[in-house]
């Protein structure tokens, strides 16, 4: 038992607390957003845009198209030659007029409206696209990183065992104070990097540099508390 022990738990700590943190960067990257999942919400909104302008483009045809049957029936009325007067006869050409110049409005609106209709098809089909070559990437990506994130899981797991397996041949007491050190300074052991105690940065006199590479015992920084290990 000796404080060598100790720095192998504290780094078999270290190691699952990196592959756990490993492990939430994995799982933020497969929940969160995506390219792929940017792309469809992309295409979505370019359909919903080619559909309404479909819609209004069918609504402004049958419009159209009432008014050419109108016209139709207007002109038949005027020309067919009975019994109008000239007031009424006036009057029909007036609406005709009328029904005409609507009829080419609407057609100039219309022409507008199927160019508009026409260039948000290619939109919608380009991001469409854009979004299958989007998600076969993502869908490879989050192969490869659902693999990692098996393989660190079990590697995780491994050093897990290892970590229960090392406590369990520990001293109870030496436990303790590694615990608690641990709670109160965030880890428990430090390197001696030539005389300076990795946990907090003091310089120990050389003689007690000396006693921390004799000593058999646990030997504790007397800044910092934590146990030293000579590097
Ligand atoms: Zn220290």
């Amino acid at each position: 038992m000796s404080s060598i022990d100790l720095m192998e738990l504290q780094d078999l700590e270290f190691s699952i607390d990196h592959s756990r943190k490993a492990l939430v960067v994995i799982k933020n990257q497969l929940e969160g957003n995506n390219p792929a999942k940017v792309a469809r919400a992309n295409f979505l909104k370019t359909q919903e845009e080619f559909k309404i302008l479909s819609v209004t483009q069918k609504e402004f045809d049958d419009t159209l198209s009432q008014l050419v049957d109108r016209i139709s029936a207007t002109e038949k009325s005027l020309y067919r030659g009975t019994s109008f007067s000239s007031k009424e006869l006036s009057g029909l050409q007036k609406d005709l007029d009328s029904l005409n110049k609507r009829k080419s409005n609407l057609e100039e609106e219309l022409i507008l409206l199927m160019d508009k209709c026409d260039n948000s098809k290619v939109t919608c089909e380009n991001a469409e696209q854009f979004l299958e070559r989007e998600e076969k990437a993502w869908n490879e990506k989050a192969k490869i990183l659902m693999k990692n994130g098996q393989n660190l899981y079990s590697q995780m797991r491994a050093v897990d065992l290892i970590l229960k397996n090392t406590r369990g041949k520990l001293p109870k007491e030496l436990l303790d104070l590694y615990d608690k050190l641990k709670i109160s300074k965030g880890f428990a052991v430090a390197k001696l990097e030539k005389e300076i105690c990795s946990g907090c940065g003091v310089a120990l006199p050389v003689s007690e540099v000396q006693q921390v590479r004799n000593s058999k015992q646990i030997y504790h920084c007397r800044n910092c508390s934590r146990i030293l290990v000579e590097n």
